[in-house]
């Protein structure tokens, strides 16, 4: 046994509020097809590839020199890239860059959130929004979607104004539903919120609603755009998320962020890998073409299917989601139990894969109706 497995966490003195808590994580099995983690599961092509090798290899020269601390030719790389992708003309000052977005998310709470404060999601959405909020001792509200699981703007509207929440959480689309929030609603929600709005955009690329980073200029500074390079950027073992606000809220997070929190190999293979977007970036409309595909194949065998506008599908609906979750396993298919009461999520990967996927749903069909 490793030394000191005599004690258990019980025994340690660790904060009253997380006693009990689980950690976030999906279970990562062996599995022939995985379509479990909202993965680009296109490989990096061997330009990028080879560009990364290339810049992580010069990068390690100076390794015994701290990072840019304020990663600028890497904030500056994803400020064009924004531009280019949404229309909207962001400077390097309206980006911020950190280890993943779910980093991007703890420093925006670390910076807004806290004690006494209070940030409300509309949920079922991602996990890790509360789970975050926990871990910096944020206040989490949980508020209802509708039924079918699309964002009721009127009442969450009234629910803002009701509760003036310091933070508020809109994901589009929403994982692991697949919806977007229309940006009129957008526009709305983000009036009526009196402290920050964050706009998780991890799945932007694949949708053909608007981003909210337009909203930038016109909302004093509250609006953060939250956005990854582990989706359609196909670089998830990376871990680079990142952000668009007004130059302030990057002011903000300065305080917060640890230095050198980005590392040097870190940004070098960033950029090598934006040099590339736009040849990884055409997965993106093959992607989205297949999910259309497997909507279109999984309604016609009977299952409830959520609309989505990301790379993942919500569906149903079953008496017993864990027990079908395990019939899609047997069959060599690791999709998601995200929780939620007689749904599944799939991960949309090759064609292969799902070929795979349609083929044991055809199977679970027989086995569920
Ligand atoms: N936001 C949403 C909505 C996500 O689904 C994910 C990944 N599952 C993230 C943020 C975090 O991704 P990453 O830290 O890899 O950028």
């Amino acid at each position: 046994l490793p030394l000191g497995s005599d004690f258990s966490l019980d025994g340690l003195p660790l904060r009253e509020d997380l006693r009990g808590r689980s950690p976030y994580g999906a279970p990562q099995l062996d599995v022939a097809v995985r379509l479990n983690t909202n993965e680009n599961p296109y490989p990096p092509p061997p330009a990028l590839v080879a560009d990364v090798a290339a810049a992580t290899r010069d990068a390690a020269e100076r390794l015994h020199r701290y990072p840019d601390r304020d990663a600028v030719e890497l904030r500056t790389a994803l400020a064009e890239y924004l531009t280019r992708a949404t229309g909207v003309a962001l400077a390097t000052e309206n980006l911020w860059a950190a280890n993943g977005s779910n980093e991007i998310l703890q420093q925006v709470l670390q910076a807004f959130g806290g004690p006494g404060r209070v940030a409300v999601g509309f949920e079922p959405s991602y996990s890790m929004h509360p789970i975050i909020a926990a871990g910096t001792r944020t206040e989490w509200l949980s508020a209802p979607r509708r039924a079918d699981f699309s964002l009721d703007a009127d009442a969450a509207v009234a629910l803002i104004t009701e509760r003036q929440p310091d933070v508020v959480f809109l994901t589009s689309p929403n994982n692991p539903t697949g919806q977007s929030i229309p940006a009129e609603d957008l526009r709305r929600l983000v009036a009526a919120a009196p402290g920050m709005v964050v706009v998780d955009e991890a799945y932007a690329e694949f949708s053909a609603q608007p981003s909210a980073v337009s909203l930038i200029g016109e909302c004093g500074g509250r609006l953060i755009v939250s956005r990854t390079m582990s989706k359609a950027f196909a670089f998830a073992g990376g871990r680079l998320g990142y952000l668009a606000a007004a130059p302030a809220v990057v002011d903000a997070l300065q305080l917060v962020r640890l230095p050198y929190h980005l590392s040097a190999l870190t940004q070098a293979a960033a950029l090598a890998s934006l040099r590339h977007a736009d040849a990884t970036l055409g997965s993106v409309a093959l992607l989205a073409a297949e999910r259309d595909r497997v909507v279109e194949a999984l309604g016609g065998m009977g299952f409830a299917v959520v609309p989505s506008d990301a790379n993942f599908v919500l569906f149903g609906q079953f008496e017993d989601a864990a027990a079908v979750w395990k019939s899609y396993l047997d069959r060599g298919v690791l999709i998601r139990d995200i929780g939620i009461a007689g749904h599944l999520r799939v991960t949309i990967g090759v064609p292969d894969e799902n070929d795979a996927f349609l083929a044991a749903s055809k199977e679970v069909a027989t086995e569920v109706q």
